[in-house]
């Protein structure tokens, strides 16, 4: 990849927590990624291999304890706010209205809401949410509570989007709709997304390279270039091809002793 082309670079990163006895737990050692403006990267790995570290470590959200990792040739030091990140958990406050919850992110930036309300009906609107504005996240679904976190992670138009296992709590039918519509926005608005998740056929569906992790102290195992045509529809999970790729990740966890055949 050309240098003019990487957005974030993770320059062998490692990062270890003290415990609560004070023990020292390694969560990543010698981490290596580069990722592509524009480009939609998932990354795959065990339970506990440090993916949500990793991810934390790029928002600056933790401090880093070997390494560097730089955002568009900047060294990411603090919180880096041109992002935005959605969770499993959506995070949504009941006491506020859907429409109060995507404006959340002015509040906590001193952004005037009044100026963004227009675009966050327009988000809302394009997620089918028009007329759920003034409801409560209590009175929505699981699948149309996440679309609201993805709508306030997308309100300032954030170049970067963190996404950690972000429809793992919805039901498979939502699920494979999210990813669609995911897909969709992704295309439209060439934001670069760097998206962990536990489903490997989820990984190979939506990214243009799946990057394996190994068990913890996690680092970058292997990279798998995801050359199927795009747009991808639902359909593309039958052919050949898919089921190629998805065999081939697998047997990198089989091999971890991850799954067992
Ligand atoms: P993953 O998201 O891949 O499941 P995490 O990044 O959450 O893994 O965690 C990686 C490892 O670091 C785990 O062993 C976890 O227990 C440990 N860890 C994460 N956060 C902390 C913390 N704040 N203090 C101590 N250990 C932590
Ligand atoms: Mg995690």
């Amino acid at each position: 990849m050309t240098d003019d082309r990487i957005l974030i670079d993770i320059d062998g990163v490692g990062k270890t927590f003290t415990g609560q006895d004070g023990e020292e737990i390694v969560a990543l050692l010698g981490t290596d990624l580069k990722i592509g403006r524009g480009e939609f990267v998932s990354i795959v790995g065990p339970s506990g291999c440090g993916k949500s570290t990793l991810l934390s470590l790029v928002a600056g959200l933790l401090e880093i304890s070997q390494g560097e990792i730089r955002i568009d040739g900047q060294t990411v030091e603090g919180p880096y706010t041109d992002l935005g990140f959605a969770f499993q958990s959506d995070l949504l406050l009941d006491w506020r209205t859907v429409l109060g919850n995507v404006l959340l992110q002015c509040d906590m930036r001193g952004l005037p809401a009044t100026s963004h309300e227009a675009r966050a009906r327009a988000l809302l609107s394009s997620v089918g949410l028009a007329g759920f504005e003034d409801k409560r996240p209590f009175e929505l679904s699981g699948g149309m509570r996440q679309r609201v976190a993805l709508c306030r992670a997308l309100l300032l138009d954030p170049p970067l989007l963190l996404m950690d296992e972000p429809f793992g709590a919805l039901d498979a039918l939502t699920r494979e709709q999210m990813q669609v519509d995911l897909l969709a926005m992704w295309q439209e608005t060439q934001k670069t997304v760097l998206f962990v998740t536990h489903s490997i056929s989820e990984a190979v569906f939506l990214s243009d390279r799946v990057i394996v992790m190994s068990p913890r102290p996690g680092k970058v195992l292997d990279t798998i270039d995801i050359d199927l045509s795009r747009p991808r529809s639902l359909g593309i999970r039958d052919e050949a091809a898919f089921g190629a790729i998805v065999r081939r990740v697998r047997l990198l966890f089989q091999e971890m002793g991850v799954i067992h055949a």
